[in-house]
């Protein structure tokens, strides 16, 4: 499992023109190169190096898309076969011995009660894409239309992902408070607010008066990503489970960013042991290059031959790629590790919240970790410091570390480090945030004139 270090590059100042051209010839929309101006040059499991010569530990994993971290040797090796074999690069829906292997791969590491009898669908190459065939997959099965949705919500881009997601309005959208312990919505919190945020959803479905539609489906993140890391109770989980499968409601995991290990079980379900009746999967599956799907329930395949679903879905690098990074997590018990080292990292940011008030709240499950930042005022919460988690993320790259902000009011220092990391790595990215949050604590201290020792 040891990563080796790549050999720096000669510095260069070439990268200073990389930089300095971009803003003026891409998007306004631009997001991480905003927060990481560098310029990665080459890359080996934490490591990212930039073309300057500087060394980052990169806990953003590619938005969480690397399980291996970068250029892990089975993903190269993997990549390389298929190269060197000359087999057609690009092939939608046929039958290839490369997707033959990976479809093998991934139904031995599926939760054996779903894929007992699932079937595999695979989309266009993004998570959005396989959210959007899952959506119609549902609707098509149940010839209803309306979706039960969650707040916090992150599920893509493309319109029907993103109407499922928090902050749309869509009128075929029921949006349902998912149980966030820290802001619960019915100010209580831990078990109690779960259980309140369960009979929502149970009176809206039970509604006389017909409030909501019989819905198509439900779709959920077993652990929140993007609205700020918020693993749903497992207590909760099963009771959506068990309010859908009365219904005949068929329930969505979104495990776009959950899976492959990453929160310390294979499936982010498999913690609270619910079944879903289909799940979707992208990021990590692809082994760092793209690729979705949806595996479901085969009695929901009933969509006409044709039905549309992106011409990328034949990338056969990414299945090879695929394939090696699942069989790797697998036979490697990746996903015990990431439960035990998460764990560990988990309980060593808790302690800081105990010396520094700006730390909300610490959570997350395996090594899906948020830290949410908080301004130091009255009330139960304190108000989210959107200003001192971009002021953390800075002073972390300044020390050499990478984090993602996300949240639903991008106030949440995220960490998503690859599986492979090692006990010294974590000491490392644990040690430069510890010294990062200090000093932009410090300096939002001295701006407010609260420094107390100025
Ligand atoms: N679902 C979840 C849970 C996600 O986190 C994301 C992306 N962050 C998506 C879906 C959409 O994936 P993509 O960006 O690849 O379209």
């Amino acid at each position: 499992m040891a990563v080796t270090e790549p050999a720096p590059a000669a510095p260069t100042v070439a990268h200073e023109g990389t930089l300095r051209r971009q803003p003026s010839r891409e998007t306004a929309a631009r997001t991480y190169a905003r927060s990481l101006p560098i310029v990665p040059v080459r890359a080996r499991g934490l490591t990212i190096e930039g073309a300057d010569g500087r060394r980052y530990l990169d806990c953003g994993s590619g938005a969480g898309a690397l399980a291996l971290g970068h250029n892990h040797p089975v993903v190269l090796e993997a990549i390389r076969k298929v190269l060197d074999s000359g087999a057609p690069l690009h092939v939608p829906d046929l039958a290839t011995p490369v997707k033959d292997a990976f479809t093998t791969e991934l139904f031995a590491t599926l939760p054996r009660r779903f894929a007992e009898n699932a079937r595999v669908r695979f989309c266009g190459p993004a998570g959005s894409d396989a959210v959007e065939a899952a959506l119609t997959l549902v609707r098509t099965a149940t010839g209803r239309d309306t979706l039960l949705a969650f707040t916090g919500a992150s599920h893509g881009t493309t319109a029907g992902a993103l109407a499922a997601s928090a902050g749309a309005r869509d009128a075929r959208v029921i949006r349902l408070p998912y149980p966030y312990d820290y802001r619960c919505p019915f100010g209580v919190g831990g078990d109690r607010g779960a259980e309140l945020a369960a009979r929502w959803t149970e009176d809206l479905l039970d509604d006389p008066r017909g409030a909501a539609p019989v819905p198509a489906g439900m779709i959920l993140e077993p652990v929140q990503g993007e609205g700020g890391v918020i693993p749903a109770p497992d207590t909760w989980l099963r009771r959506m489970r068990e309010l859908t499968a009365e219904r005949s409601i068929p329930l969505i995991a979104d495990e776009v960013q959950t899976g492959v290990g990453r929160t310390g079980a294979f499936w982010a379900v498999e913690h609270s042991g619910i079944v879903p009746d289909v799940m979707v999967l992208s990021k990590a599956i692809g082994g760092s290059l793209p690729l979705a799907l949806i595996v479901y329930r085969a009695d929901l395949d009933c969509w006409p031959p044709g039905t549309p679903a992106g011409t990328f879905r034949g990338n056969q690098l990414a299945m090879a790629a695929g394939a090696a990074t699942l069989a790797y997590v697998r036979e490697n018990g990746l996903a015990g590790r990431a439960a035990v080292l998460g764990a560990r990292m988990l309980g060593q940011l808790q302690g800081l919240a105990a010396t520094h008030r700006c730390v909300g709240d610490v959570r997350g499950r395996g090594l899906m970790i948020g830290v949410e930042l908080v301004a130091p005022a009255s009330g139960d919460p304190a108000p989210p410091d959107p200003a001192l988690a971009a002021a953390v993320q800075r002073e972390c790259l300044s020390r050499g570390l990478i984090v993602e902000l996300g949240g639903r009011r991008s106030s949440v220092v995220r960490l998503l480090p690859p599986l492979t990391l090692t006990d010294e790595q974590a000491v490392a990215v644990l040690d430069r945030f510890a010294d990062a949050l200090a000093a932009a604590e410090r300096a939002a201290q001295r701006r407010s004139g609260t420094d107390p020792c100025p």
